[in-house]
């Protein structure tokens, strides 16, 4: 069966997907009723249609897959390598005769997909010595950098990331300078404490309240002040400083290679690129795709061809390959999302520099 064709839960729609249904209270108790078909220009063509029989709202075996509404529902997997082959969108575009408006689309949609398949199977207690680090670049141009903070094991599973935005610093020059005053009156300044309420998000997020969690990371001002703020766990915070040799027995190894692989995959992370992410949010899908390839589909070492790190850790039996990682359309509203993690799905971060930026607004399309 392919990603893109329908049903991956068997022959029968699993459940009624509108949220609101009284059906979920009672899932055994369930009924549907077939109503006729649709035509296509993908193939298949003919996709079966259905009625819940307690809500009466229409849905399509369509209704399960991740490709549902898009014209070009081929594309999505080609994309899902494309994006982590360092190409820019306007570069894909080309390659495959669409606008590159449709690719940004449905880098959107592998984006809100791969951040719910995450959720859905990682381990809800890290119980391996996590690396913290945030990783620099930039949306909109050289004055509007910000950070994908990411929490990764000893094992290189990513367990999550998220981002702060930050003022630009360093050496600039005079006009630069004035640059940046002229941008800051217009678009507002990012806050200084961006950084600190980003890491206590990501580290209450991850480590659950009550358990115990060792977390290393370089010597950043912000840190042991974020860690103390996540109140109700044990974190044992160890500081290596960013001098110490990076070699694999530095303890910040894992989040060292994450970052590294970020940059060598994402086009948009390139230095001196025309490729960088025009606003922070699809640097986030982006972010939550090259998660998923990380976790569950990359080996862990490319020369040595093992296990990727979901697999080290006990988290799925084997590899997973993109077709299997796009089988099932996952809701967001049966993944109990929240805070960041739903403003990130949503579409909800911001960027300063491009106010009227647009939102996922179909929030729970059937
Ligand atoms: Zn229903």
């Amino acid at each position: 069966m392919s990603a893109t064709s329908s049903f991956p839960f068997g022959r029968r729609p699993p459940f009624c997907p509108a949220p609101d249904c009284d059906s979920h209270a009672d899932p055994g108790a369930w009924r549907f009723k077939k109503k006729g078909f649709f035509f296509r220009k993908a193939t298949p063509q003919r996709i079966q249609r259905y009625i819940c029989r307690c809500c009466g709202r229409n849905f399509s075996s369509q209704t399960f897959s991740v490709s549902y509404w898009l014209r070009r529902p081929e594309l999505l997997r080609p994309l899902f390598f494309r994006i982590l082959g360092c190409s820019a969108l306007r570069q894909i575009a080309a390659e495959f005769g669409v606008s590159h408006a449709t690719v940004q689309h449905q880098v959107e949609r592998l984006g809100r997909h791969c951040l719910l398949y995450h959720e859905a199977l990682r381990p809800r207690t890290p119980t391996e010595p996590l690396a913290l680090d945030g990783f620099r670049t930039l949306e909109s141009g050289h004055y509007w950098p910000f950070d994908l903070n990411l929490l990764v094991g000893r094992s290189h599973y990513v367990y999550g990331f998220n981002e702060a935005e930050l003022r630009r610093s360093g050496t600039m020059r005079p006009g630069q300078r004035r640059k940046r005053e002229r941008l800051e009156a217009r678009f507002g300044r990012p806050p200084p404490q961006a950084t600190r309420a980003a890491i206590a998000e990501l580290v209450g997020r991850i480590v659950p309240e009550g358990a115990d969690a060792e977390i290393d990371s370089d010597a950043h001002r912000a840190y042991p002040v974020a860690i103390r703020a996540v109140r109700n766990r044990r974190i044992h915070h160890v500081t290596t400083p960013s001098t110490a040799a990076r070699t694999a027995s530095n303890p910040l190894f894992a989040v060292n290679l994450a970052d590294l692989l970020l940059r060598h995959t994402g086009a948009n992370h390139k230095r001196e690129t025309i490729a960088f992410s025009k606003r922070r949010q699809n640097a986030c899908y982006r972010g939550a795709i090259w998660g998923v390839w990380r976790n569950y589909i990359k080996s862990v070492s490319e020369r040595r061809r093992d296990a990727p790190p979901a697999v080290k850790l006990g988290v799925i039996a084997r590899r997973q390959g993109v077709e299997e990682v796009l089988r099932e359309r996952l809701f967001p509203w049966r993944a109990e999302l929240g805070g960041w993690l739903e403003r990130c799905y949503f579409g909800r971060i911001p960027t300063r520099s491009i106010p009227n930026g647009r939102g996922h607004t179909r929030r729970y399309a059937i």
